[in-house]
Order: structure tokens, then sequence, then C-alpha cells
């Protein structure tokens, strides 16, 4: 049981560490944690003040916005507190959050109070001060009172207007703001900053705050910032709106930019839909978004509802599941790929990150593990964003213990015991034994059959593990001579499933000339590779005839590809190979070699159903015209073609506002 004075103590060493990360969070824009492990503390800390609040001091993070600004920067006082917001993490908060307004505000179950929901965008807050429609203050947040000048680096920002368009605005504006940094702007910052041996950013909130809080206007202005405006402070001379659904029409029409995904919705039911839906499309967006924001749209209802110490009680920030996480790296392991190649892997405590439990993470490859110096036994930063693979962000140094283990490179491959290479101007080491390595077998199995290769459906890794192990595959084209009887010697394995495969394996012999030559692993050969050979030969033979100079003569094959593409067709065994499975039965259409490549720089987007070929169909014959086809839409896109029901490109495709075509103008293009 804890005692009073054990929580003091407790409070203690939360307050400390809680404000050196915020200090490096919001000073130095170099966040020491992730977000997730932050909010963890800080709730524990909110906890225990709840039980003994005699122990709360105004110094605590729970009673204070931010970080007090850094003196490097002229003080601003904010005509009105700039606050933060509370977090709710899961379903229950919310409806708490719910509870309790309409308990304040007296409103009855059946009642549906308004909300307005809106993308919590990850950046930094901003207030601007528009004196006669003239921008003439910026200021960061700071510790909520007292922020940073900040007027000449906000003045570069192109969507921030000098001057407020129309002429009925009022006398003197203060406008909330979130300055943001695109994913794109991000990217290439980091890239151009990592080339030229500059500072990286962990994330597009961090680089959006230390680009914006720079001594050097010019170093912002190269940084390609935007803004989304949310809400207002002080108004004078001009009529107050009366909702917070008219204050951003309102301040739309001064020309000020405000997120387009806004919505006003009816209970907190229609919030839950809006969380789900921009959940979905979180993916998509062309910034970074850690939740949503709900927000009572009468300010009466507001007024009455008042604010805590940092945050008001009408709105409320309903966080994503953390895409950042904090665990422990139990071993490092390597693994063997299709070509041999050896990757370190983190073993990690299992950690509930970004929607699911992840337990292993990439490390890409030993420059990696020594630059970001990852050793057994330390506490890391684990990122899982959407489908991407989770992967080690980074040490959190100050958790190093004197128990860590450094990473020792493997001499020997850990599944055959062959000695491993490393080529000279190559990062990763391999194993050279690529015919008798049951890792590179079984990795090309999975190569062969996966989905832009043969496709082979319900031929999954265990089943795949236990052909190679028991030796009922010792290559690829005996996948064509199962049966029934062998598969069914498996433990575990059903006749119905048994027969499935079987199927899938009988089908995927009918497949393209373009999908075979992918399917076969060529190194360097990817699937548009595969594709622009496909199309430039129309035959396997002549493929396997050309020499690297017949290769280098097509667009996009370099000396390097080239001249994998001649060692595999050279071996031997990759031709006695390639002979078994034609003798199988793997077969293609004829594939006429395009000379015609009147589409070469035009970039297709397709979404939906086609009627008169399936979509792969319409990928190959664009391709075969010299087209590139792609699967999202971006300002580089030349047309969308849509089909029946089609997806969300469309809805992106009209927001970059890129040429749309249907079906049938699609076949009038490949018929010229
Ligand atoms: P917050 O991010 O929890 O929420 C408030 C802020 O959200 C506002 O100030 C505003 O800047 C922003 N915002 C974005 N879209 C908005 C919208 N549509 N409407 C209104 N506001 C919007 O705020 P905070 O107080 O800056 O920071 C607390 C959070 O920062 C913590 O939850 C934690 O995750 C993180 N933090 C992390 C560390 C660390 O070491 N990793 C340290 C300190 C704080």
């Amino acid at each position: 049981m804890a005692t009073k004075e054990n929580t003091k103590t407790r409070i203690l060493e939360l307050k400390k560490m809680l404000n050196d990360y915020s200090y490096h969070y919001y000073v130095l824009d170099q966040p020491k944690v992730p977000d997730a492990e932050y909010d963890r503390l800080f709730r524990e800390l909110q906890n225990l003040e709840s039980q003994y609040p005699e122990l709360i001091t105004s110094d605590s993070p729970t009673q204070r916005v931010g970080a007090a600004p850094a003196t490097a920067f002229k003080q601003v006082h904010h005509a009105t507190p700039m606050l933060s917001l509370d977090n709710a993490f899961t379903e229950e908060d919310v409806l708490n959050f719910n509870r309790r307004i309409y308990e304040r505000l007296e409103l009855a179950d059946t009642e549906k109070v308004e909300y307005v929901c809106e993308p919590k965008i990850d950046g930094t807050a901003v207030n601007l001060v528009y004196e006669d429609g003239r921008l003439t203050q910026a200021a960061t947040r700071g510790d909520g009172v007292i922020g940073e000048d900040i007027l000449q680096n906000v003045r570069t920002i192109s969507s921030v207007p000098l001057v407020l368009h129309g002429g009925k605005y009022p006398k003197l504006l203060e406008v909330r703001g979130e300055v943001y940094m695109s994913h794109e702007s991000f990217n290439k910052l980091n890239a151009s900053a990592s080339k030229s041996g500059g500072k990286t950013f962990v994330n597009p909130r961090n680089a959006a705050a230390g680009s914006l809080r720079q001594l050097d206007p010019k170093i912002t202005a190269s940084r390609d910032l935007d803004i989304f405006c949310y809400g207002i402070g002080k108004l004078q001379d001009g009529e107050f709106p009366k909702s917070h659904r008219e204050v951003l029409t309102k301040v739309k029409s001064w020309g000020l930019k405000v997120n387009a995904e806004i919505k006003v919705v009816k209970g907190i039911e229609g919030c839950f839909d809006y969380y789900k839906a921009i959940g979905a499309k979180r993916s998509e967006l062309p910034y970074e978004i850690d939740g949503v924001v709900y927000k009572i749209n009468e300010f009466a209802q507001q007024d009455i509802l008042g604010f805590v110490a940092r945050a008001p009680r009408f709105a409320l920030a309903h966080k994503f599941p953390a895409e950042e996480e904090l665990t422990e790296v139990t071993n490092i392991d390597f693994q063997v790929g299709r070509t041999g190649i050896l990757t370190p892997v983190a073993r990690l405590k299992p950690v509930f990150v970004g929607g699911a439990t992840v337990s292993n993470a990439t490390l890409h490859n030993m420059d990696e593990v020594l630059r970001k110096d990852v050793r057994i036994g330390d506490t890391v930063i684990v990122r899982r964003a959407g489908d991407v693979i989770p992967e080690v962000v980074s040490v959190v140094l100050a958790r190093r213990t004197k128990h860590t283990k450094a990473v020792v490179v493997p001499k020997n491959c850990p599944v055959c015991g062959s000695k491993v290479v490393k080529s000279e101007g190559e990062v990763a080491i391999r194993c050279p034994n690529y015919l008798g390595c049951l890792a590179q077998l079984k990795e090309s199995i999975r190569h062969f059959a996966s989905r832009g290769a043969l496709n082979i459906k319900g031929l999954g890794d265990e089943l795949i593990d236990k052909l190679v192990d028991v030796g009922i595959i010792k290559n690829v084209a005996d996948l064509y001579s199962l049966s029934q009887e062998k598969i069914l010697t498996l433990e575990r394995q059903g006749e119905k499933s048994a027969q499935n495969i079987l199927q899938a394996i009988d089908k995927s012999k009918r497949t393209t000339l373009a999908k075979f030559i992918f399917a076969l692993g060529i190194r360097e050969v990817g699937e548009v590779t595969a594709q622009n050979l496909a199309m430039h030969f129309g035959d396997l033979t002549k493929l396997m005839q050309a020499n690297a100079g017949d290769l280098e003569a097509i667009t996009d094959i370099g000396p390097r590809v080239a001249s994998e593409v001649v060692t595999f067709f050279h071996e031997k065994h990759n031709r006695v190979l390639i002979q078994k499975l034609l003798a199988a039965g793997i077969n293609w259409p004829k594939q006429i070699p395009s000379t015609d490549k009147r589409l070469n720089g035009k970039t297709f987007v397709l979404t939906g159903t086609l009627i008169a070929m399936s979509r792969d169909e319409a990928k190959e014959r664009l391709q075969a015209l010299g087209a590139k086809v792609t699967d999202s839409v971006s300002k580089n896109t030349t047309y969308v073609v849509t089909g029946d029901s089609p997806g969300s490109k469309l809805d992106k495709a009209k927001k970059l506002g890129v040429e749309i075509i249907d079906e049938r103008q699609l076949l009038n293009i490949l018929q010229g």
C-alpha cells in the first residue's frame, strides 16, 4: 500500500522526469522518449495528484502548458492564454468526457449536443495577431501565457496571409492555428540533411517546431511549412461569432487556411464515426495527424463548461494508438533472405504499437546497427506506422545499463553454416550457398508464390517451411509435382486445404511473361523491370540470350541490372530450373514486343473495377505503350481511370485536380 510519503517521492520523481522530457521536446525539439511514454507518466502523475490534491504545486506539468519560452527569442504576452487539450486514449475516456458535459449542461440523454470534429494536426501551435487586417505579431504557445516572438519566421509561410482578405475583419484579431510540415517536405528535408551531414528530425512535428523556431528566418523560409487555423482568441471591434463553426467560416473568409476534413456532428456517436473515418484515411493524408479533436460547437455551452488548469472542459483530443513505443531488445538475430543477404533483426519484448503487438523489428543492415548503436538489452523506441514493417528508431541512451551487449557479426550463415561473404562496395553480408541454403530456398519459394509473381494462394509461410524442412521440395519446380498424398504426410494438413493448394498451384501455371520473369527472383529485377524486359523482348529465349549491351539499351536498365540478368541466365542450374518449370506446364500468352511508346512520360492510376479487362491487364497494356502505372495519386499523375465503385483515389484526384477518365476513354487511349 502506497503511503503519502511514498507518493510524494514518486510525484517529485515524475515531475522531474516530465519537466526534463518537456524541455527536450518543446525547447530543443528533440524528444528523448516516445509520446506514449510521456503520456503514461503524465497520467500516473495526474492519478497520484487526484488522490492527494494537497500535493499539487503550481510547477506541476499537470498545471502547466508546454515549457517556458527560450531566451533566444523576444517574449510575447498572449492577449488570451493558449491552452492545451485533455487527451483521451480509449472510448471509455471519450464517453466520460461526454457524460461530464451532459451533467454540467444539464442535458437530457435524448438531446444531441453538437460537436465539431477536427483532425489533430501534429505540428506546433502559433498565435497570429492581425491589427487593421495586417499581421503584426506571431508567437509560439510557449508556457501558454508567454510565447516566443517568431513573426519574421511566420511571415515566410506562404499560406499565412500578411493582409487579411475581404473588408469585414475586426480591428484586432488573434488567430490560433497549427504550423505543420507535410510528409513529403519532411522526407525531403531529412534526405537532404542526411546527405549533407546536417541535423535530421525524428518526426514532422519536431521538424515543424524546429524550423519555426530558427533565429535566421531564411532557414525557416527554406523549410516548406504550412498552416491550418482552428480558432480565435481576442477579437476587438467586431462581432464575436456564436459558434465554433461560425469561427471557422469567418477565418476562412479572411483568407486563412482551414482544414477541409472538419465536420460538425450530432452526439458522441457522430464523434466516434468521425474518428473511424479519419483513422481509415490517415495514411492518405499528406500531413501527420495524431488523433482527432472534438469541440462543443455552441459558445454559450462552451462558456458554461469553462476551463481547468491547462485545458478547456469543452474540448478533447482523442488520440490514435501510439505509433512509437518503448521496449527492450532481448536479442539480435540475422535472417537470411532470398538472395542470401543477412539482415539483422531485433527480437523485442512484445509491445503494443501502431495497433498491433510487435516482437521483431528490422535493423536493415550492420551499418544501421552501428549508426544507431543498438545493443542487446537496450531500451529502444520502436515505430510501426500503417502497413510499414516495424523498425527500431533509436536507443534511449539514458536507460542503457552496463549489461548491454554489442552485436557480433556472424562469420557463418546462421542457417546452413556457410562462410559469409561481403562484396566490395556492398553494405550487406551474404550467404553464398544459394543452391543449398534452406533459408534462401524458403524465401525464393515465398517470392515465387507471392501476389506480384505467380500468386499461389494458400501457400503460406508455415507450409513452405514444412515442405522444405522434410525435403519434399528442393527447388521451386518441385511445387508442380506436389500431390495430395505428399501434402497429407505433413502434420496438421487436411484434405480440403491440400486440394485447395493443389488447385492454386495448377492455376498459377497460366501467367504472363512479366510475372514469370519477376518470379524467378533475379537480383535487382523488381516488378517494373520484369515488365520492361518482357515488353522489350516479348520472348523468354531472347531474354536468356541477351548480352549486357542488349539489356542496357532498354530504358531504365543500367549496367548493374544488366549484369545481374546476364549472370542469372548464365548459371546452368537456373536454366535447368526454367526448363523444369516450363515442362511442368507454366505458360503465358504470346507477347508482342511493343515499339509503340506513345504513352511515354504519362502516369496512370487505376481505381474501381473495369468491365472489359482486369486491372492487371489494363496495367500491362498501358505499360506496353510506355506509360507508368502507379498505386497512388499525386500531382504527377496524368490520368486517374475510374471503374465501378472507385476508392478514395478518386477523391484525391479531385482534390489535386488530376484529370479523371472512365473505362471508355481508357479504351480509346489504348486503341490510339
Ligand atoms: P497536445 O498535442 O496534447 O494537444 C494540444 C495541442 O494540439 C494544441 O496546443 C494545438 O497545438 C494542437 N492541435 C492540433 N490540431 C488541433 C485542432 N484541430 N484544434 C485544437 N488544437 C489542435 O498538446 P501539448 O500540450 O502540446 O502536448 C502534450 C503532448 O505532447 C503530450 O500528450 C505528449 O504526447 C507530447 N509531449 C511529448 C513529450 C516527449 O518527450 N515525447 C514531451 C512533452 C509533450
